[in-house]
């Protein structure tokens, strides 16, 4: 029975590697768009109304206008490489929060929130920025639906003898895999490759989209700064900000800047 459970995992591995256009990578994937988009939308929707959502202050629209300038940017992006349509199921949304929590996330098919206690620390529009495109980032690489992948090959690893694949229980992986339910997602750091992955691509989305991508590396030095003395908040948990990071982001800058060249894109806000 173990054979059966290893080739039934070698079989799922390969069938379920694709190129991910933003990572170039093969990255094991087997959960398709049609199945993860409506169940983060119906979550993120639940989230809405439990949450207090602040519209139309002059936050709420700036995060919308961030939002947009960042999706719109990927988009021009995946056009040029030679993928138009790549987002055709994605359903922009931003949203802002009335929560001190320092947080943000993007869920599968660009659900966006952004909680006001991550605002003292963006400071500026530039600064939500550096999180919207890391964020976004993040959706746009998969890396949520790897979690689910990999988290299903993990159960399968767990009940070898037991095949369980015909009913993985989908909702309950994608529940795990995003930590939503009660805790909201984030809850789940992202693996340290795919928090680099999410830097350097959300770098360029943020250059594309007009921003100056020299602002994330200062925007994790105020994240560092914060994170100091008593628990660090949820968004640090999960997003540790350390030299390595803030370095790479400041050596990537001049890359992006170039990047967005090729946009057209020369001047930055
Ligand atoms: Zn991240």
């Amino acid at each position: 029975m173990k054979k059966i459970v290893l080739v039934l995992v070698i079989f799922l591995t390969v069938a379920a590697c694709k190129v991910n256009p933003f990572t170039g990578k093969k990255v094991l994937n087997f959960y398709p768009n049609s199945q993860v988009f409506p169940m983060a939308f119906a979550q993120y929707d639940q989230f809405l109304t439990e949450n207090n959502v602040i519209e139309n202050s002059a936050d709420s629209k700036m995060i919308t206008k961030v939002g947009q300038r960042i999706s719109s940017a990927a988009e021009r992006w995946l056009v040029a490489n030679g993928y138009p349509g790549y987002l055709k199921d994605y359903k922009w949304e931003y949203n802002l929060v009335k929560d001190e929590t320092v947080n943000a996330w993007c869920m599968p098919g660009g659900k966006i929130v952004f909680y006001t206690g991550i605002l003292p620390i963006t400071q500026t529009e530039r600064g939500v920025a550096v999180v919207m495109g890391h964020e976004v980032a993040h959706a746009l690489a998969d890396h949520g639906a790897q979690r689910m992948s990999a988290g299903t090959l993990q159960q399968i690893g767990a009940v070898a003898g037991n095949v369980a694949i015909q009913d993985p229980n989908k909702r309950n992986m994608f529940n795990q895999a995003y930590g939503l339910g009660s805790n909201v997602l984030g809850m789940l750091p992202f693996s340290r490759s795919h928090e680099t992955e999410a830097d350097r691509i959300g770098l360029q989305i943020m250059a594309i989209a007009g921003y100056n991508p020299d602002e994330a590396a200062q925007l994790w030095k105020r994240m560092k700064a914060n994170s100091g003395g008593q628990a660090p908040p949820e968004f640090m948990s999960t997003h540790p900000s350390n030299d390595t990071r803030i370095n790479n982001l400041t050596e990537w800058a001049p890359a992006a800047k170039q990047e967005a060249a090729k946009f057209g894109v020369t001047k930055f806000q």
